[in-house]
């Protein structure tokens, strides 16, 4: 019998067993998960769900009947500490050992902690799981103060809620522009001067030094010795690959689990997927760690696909999305080594998509509340197609006529 068991519950892990039995996979399927709920998807708890208008039962993935019909065992609240790759045994932290045949380390990522004076007080907190939405959610109301330390996608999408339910929010981020690891100056700009339309204040080039308070925090000191007066602090500082199992176990391991285009760690019948790998993309022609859903669905597919013995590599240009206020950001591809950039449409129209060329190559697209052309973006750029400049931004020519 063909045991498979995968180590973590989240959106890769859940969508490994998934596509394994839409496969008509028979052999058994375990998935064990440290948190105490089935596999759901992260990207509500910063929009909908963290905003009240999506309930937690549209969070989960699959519905808890799917699991028990399907023939899927899922072990919640319980945590892999060990991995013997020589017997194929894995053990929990109640000493409960469970035999593989293959083994899926879909263990994500956590939240990167930060060390500093008073980090202890209440109403302080991350935003990584549901527990954390709904220690967070009684804070959020109006003409709270609430402090939000890092100006990346998560740290503004609770600014844009919190803003809209009518809290004094304050965002400080150290960067001289907001969300600078992952776009243009140009999509920074747009969407800083959007959050502050919304009453959302923004302080760049300025660092967390510590908070100040009683029992729960009532200030955020900022390096330069200004105070922010805070109910509540949300940190959204960046998320750390959770490897330690895997490199306990001898799996090579840098900057996530080491994985080829197949998914497959060094150690035979042992994969990776999602959050938690570094893999090779060969359309980009270099290695990544991607924090994404798309990775983490694509990647669980590669891997079901892998044990059903059917090799399809995993490679596939990266795209991401974040929701602040009605406007929709869509990235597909990544810039960064671009030598043109094009804009389609206009920032006045709230409508626009910035084109990233390489040597007259389109290596990504920035698309902001343009979900229609995104479509046609993403087939763009998976062709890499040679588009000249004229064509992309001229409107009157459809997109899809270029594809
Ligand atoms: P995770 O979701 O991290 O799941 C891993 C699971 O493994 C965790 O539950 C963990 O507890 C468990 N685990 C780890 N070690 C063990 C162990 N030893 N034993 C048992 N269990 C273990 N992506 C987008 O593309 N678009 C978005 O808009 C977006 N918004 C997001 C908003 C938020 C608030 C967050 C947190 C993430 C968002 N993301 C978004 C990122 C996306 O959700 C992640 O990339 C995705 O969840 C990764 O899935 P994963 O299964 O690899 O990892």
């Amino acid at each position: 019998m063909n045991n498979v068991v995968i180590i973590g519950s989240g959106h890769a892990g859940g969508q490994c067993a998934i596509t394994l039995r839409n496969a008509k996979f028979d052999g058994s399927i375990t998935i064990i998960g440290e948190e105490n709920y089935p596999p759901y998807q992260r990207p509500p708890l910063s929009k909908g769900f963290l905003s009240g208008e999506v309930d937690i039962n549209r969070v989960y993935l699959k519905k808890d009947e799917f699991y028990k019909d399907n023939n899927i065992s899922l072990m919640i609240n319980s945590k892999v500490t060990d991995i013997d790759k020589d017997s194929k045994i894995i053990t929990l932290e109640n000493n409960q050992e469970i035999q593989y045949t293959n083994l899926v380390l879909a263990t994500g990522s956590r939240v990167r902690k930060l060390d500093v004076e008073g980090i202890t007080l209440k109403n302080i907190g991350y935003l990584r799981d549901i527990d954390d939405v709904n220690a967070l959610k009684p804070y959020l109301i109006k003409d709270a103060n609430i402090a939000i330390v890092g100006a990346g996608y998560i740290g503004l999408e609770v600014a844009a809620i919190a803003s809209k339910i009518g809290a004094n929010v304050t965002v400080i981020e150290m960067a001289n522009r907001v969300m600078n690891r992952t776009v243009d100056p140009l999509i920074s700009s747009y969407y800083h001067k959007l959050h502050e339309r919304k009453g959302v204040k923004i302080l760049l080039n300025t660092s967390l030094d510590s908070f100040e308070g009683n029992t729960k925090v009532e200030y955020v000191i900022c390096s330069d010795g200004s105070k922010i007066k805070a109910d509540a602090a949300i940190i959204g500082a960046g998320i750390i690959p959770n490897t330690e199992l895997a490199q306990q176990a001898g799996i090579d391991c840098e900057n996530g689990i080491l994985v080829n285009e197949f998914c497959e760690t060094n150690i035979k019948n042992i994969f990776a997927c999602g959050d938690c790998t570094n893999h090779p993309n060969k359309l980009l022609n270099k290695r990544l760690r991607l924090e994404s859903v798309h990775n983490a669905l694509e990647q669980a597919k590669t891997v079901s696909y892998n044990i059903l013995n059917e090799k399809i590599a995993y490679n596939q240009i990266p795209w991401f999305w974040s929701d602040q206020y009605d406007h929709k950001l869509q990235i597909v591809g990544i810039s960064g080594d671009h030598d043109e950039v094009i804009m389609r449409g206009s920032k006045k129209d709230e409508n626009f998509i910035l084109f990233y060329l390489k040597k007259n190559k389109l290596i990504a697209c920035n698309a902001v509340n343009n979900p229609k052309e995104f479509l046609i973006c993403k087939k763009l750029v998976a062709n890499q197609v040679k588009i000249s400049s004229d064509e992309l931004s001229n409107q009157t020519l459809n997109l899809s006529e270029i594809v």
